[in-house]
C-alpha cells in the first residue's frame, strides 16, 4: 500500500515537471537541477557560474532553501532574477513549486535558469522538476564514499562536480576510486574537478553548459 501512495505521489509530480519542461521550452530555457549534501558548494558554484557568463548568456536562479534567505539575497546581488523557495521544513523541492516559481521569473528574459534544490543526497533523486540536465555537486571534505552510500542520485545525474579540489592536499579524498565507483553505477556520466574558490574547473564547466544547451536547441530533442 505505502508503495502505491508513493508511486502516485511521483506520478502526479511527473506530470507537472512535463508541464514545467514545456514551458521552460516554449521559453527557449535550459533548465539545470543543482543538488548535493548541504555545504558542497551549489551557491558557490551558481555565483561562479553568473560571473563567468555575465554578459553572455541571461541567467535566472531558483534558490530552494528549508527555511533561509541567505542564499538568495547573495545571488540577488549579482543582478540576475532570483526567485526563493521556502520548502517549510521538506527536504527537497518538488515541480509543484517549480511551476509556482516559474510563475515569478521573467523567462523571456532568460536563456539559462540554474535550480539550487535543498541541500539532501537522497529525496531529490526521486522529484523530477522539468529540468533538462541533473548535477551533483561533490566536495573533497565529504569524503570519497558518496556513490556506496547514494547510488541513485549518481544513477540520475548527467555530470558530477567535484568541487573544493583546492583542499586535495589536506584531505584524503581518492579522485579515482571516486570517479570509477560513479562509473560504474553511470557508464554516461560526465565528472569534472572544479574549486570554486580558485577557480579550477570552472570553464570546463561552463563550456558542458553551454555546449548542453546549444545541442539541444540545434536538436530541438527537448525544446
Ligand atoms: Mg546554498
Ligand atoms: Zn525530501
Amino acid at each position: 500500500m505505502e508503495v502505491k501512495v508513493l508511486k502516485d505521489i511521483l506520478g502526479a509530480n511527473e506530470q507537472i515537471a512535463e508541464r514545467n519542461r514545456q514551458l521552460l521550452g516554449s521559453n527557449n530555457v535550459f533548465a539545470v537541477n543543482l543538488m548535493s549534501s548541504p555545504g558542497a558548494g551549489k551557491t558557490s558554484l551558481i555565483l561562479a557560474t553568473i560571473k563567468r557568463l555575465k554578459g553572455k548568456t541571461k541567467i535566472g536562479v531558483i534558490e530552494g532553501d528549508v527555511s533561509s534567505s541567505l542564499d538568495a539575497e547573495m545571488v540577488g546581488k549579482e543582478g540576475v532574477p532570483v526567485v526563493q523557495i521556502n520548502t517549510g521544513g521538506a527536504c527537497h523541492l518538488d515541480a509543484n513549486m517549480i511551476s509556482n516559481a516559474l510563475g515569478n521569473m521573467p523567462l523571456q528574459d532568460i536563456e539559462l535558469l540554474l535550480i539550487e534544490n535543498v541541500g539532501n543526497l537522497i529525496c531529490p533523486a526521486s522529484f523530477a522538476l522539468g529540468e533538462h540536465r541533473k548535477v551533483i555537486i561533490s566536495s573533497v571534505p565529504e569524503g570519497d564514499d558518496k556513490p556506496f552510500k547514494y547510488p541513485l542520485m549518481f544513477h540520475i545525474a548527467d555530470v558530477v562536480l567535484i568541487n573544493k579540489t583546492d583542499l586535495s592536499p589536506y584531505l584524503k579524498f581518492d579522485t579515482e576510486a571516486f570517479s570509477q565507483a560513479i562509473k560504474r553505477i553511470n557508464a554516461k556520466i560526465e565528472i569534472f574537478q572544479i574549486s570554486c574558490a580558485t577557480g579550477q574547473g570552472i570553464q570546463q564547466w561552463v563550456s558542458w553548459l553551454l555546449t548542453q544547451m546549444s545541442f539541444l536547441r540545434g536538436t530541438k530533442r527537448i525544446f
